[in-house]
């Protein structure tokens, strides 16, 4: 592996980011990791991987990185995501997504950095007339997360036309779930995804879960989602680096998903098989923006990468997540200390 360059991940100590480390570092990829550790944290990422805390924009920082660490490709996950928030300040988003991955890609064409794994998001779709959803589906964004994330795809697209970098943008559905060997977790404090907030219930650290509606055009009522296991969409961004090295002329956009949905009632019912608890759960009114089902056509991943994903079921997902919670609660604990 000696003559195997160094991949920088941005945003290597948050959820997803830290997950792409260990995959990497599992499959024999030297690692760096910039990140600037507002919603990231230290202890998610490996003692052995060098880490550089500070802003992806920061161009001589990028540029003595790619030197000291001989980058030959960047996995990029920093950014902001919380969805309503980007509703209450667009603007944050427009930097923090849109902004400084322009500069980050200026630096990375700068640099002669050749390839790029961008995180992108089925928000980019918005609510999407058809589904399964597949690449060519019109990505009309309803909220400005996904309208930022949306402007960096169009950004790589036109670059890589242009200079010599190729890149894959993955189309992120619902990521959920922890490291099977409990590495690394969702640890977001305040997080809002349905899973997570399930699994506090479960531990005790919240009273309930609330629905959010109960009357979409579902088989019950819930909103569904297609559950992708983070370990398993990690392994995604590995073989995608893969392909863009074996052809430096083809880029991609595909969807991260398993082409399967669950509804909240599912997920809540696989909680409660795992835990052998009832979790409180409480009906609610709809959440602004939500679509009834939203489901990946995987078919374009599957034809391309020779990606076997291994933790599909929801149980396995649920008991992940939970293992995660219960080590995150020893973490906080040490952490305090
Ligand atoms: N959801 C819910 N209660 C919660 C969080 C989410 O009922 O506390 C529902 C939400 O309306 C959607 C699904 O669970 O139908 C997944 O939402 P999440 O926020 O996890 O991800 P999103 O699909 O919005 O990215």
């Amino acid at each position: 592996m000696s003559d195997r360059f160094t991949v920088l991940v941005t945003g290597g100590a948050g959820y997803i980011g830290s997950h792409a480390v260990l995959a990497l570092h599992d499959a024999g990829w030297p690692v760096a990791v910039i990140d600037n550790l507002v919603t990231g944290f230290r202890w998610a990422v490996p003692d052995d991987v060098p880490f550089y805390e500070g802003n992806i924009a920061d161009a001589a920082l990028i540029a003595k990185i790619v030197t000291e660490q001989n980058i030959g490709a960047v996995m990029h996950f920093a950014g902001s995501v919380v969805v309503p928030e980007s509703v209450e300040n667009p603007l944050k988003y427009y930097d923090n997504n849109s902004a400084r991955s322009r500069s980050l890609i200026e630096a990375v064409i700068a640099n002669k950095v050749p390839h790029f794994i961008f995180s992108s998001t089925a928000a980019t779709y918005g609510i999407p007339e058809v589904s399964p959803v597949r690449e060519d589906t019109p990505q009309v964004p309803i909220n400005p997360y996904g309208m930022s994330k949306l402007m960096t795809e169009h950004m790589l697209r036109d670059v890589s036309a242009a200079h010599d970098m190729n890149f894959c943008a993955l189309r992120y559905f619902n990521v959920a779930g922890a490291d099977p060997q409990a590495r690394s977790g969702q640890s977001t404090i305040g997080a809002t995804h349905l899973l997570k907030v399930a699994v506090e219930a479960a531990l005790g650290k919240r009273d309930s879960v609330a629905i959010f509606g109960t009357d979409y055009d579902t088989a019950d009522g819930t909103g569904v989602r297609d559950y992708i296991h983070v370990s398993d969409l990690a392994a995604a961004h590995v073989l995608a680096l893969d392909a863009l090295i074996a052809d430096p002329t083809q880029s991609h956009f595909l969807n991260c998903g398993y082409g399967r949905g669950f509804s909240v009632l599912e997920v809540l019912d696989a909680v409660d098989r795992v835990t052998n608890l009832k979790i409180n759960r409480k009906m609610e009114g709809r959440r602004a923006g939500d679509p009834d089902s939203l489901i990946s056509d995987n078919g374009a991943i599957m034809d391309r990468f020779p990606w076997k994903p291994q933790y599909a079921d929801l149980d396995q997902i649920v008991t992940h997540a939970l293992a995660w919670e219960r080590k995150l609660g020893d973490i906080q604990q040490e952490q305090s200390a």
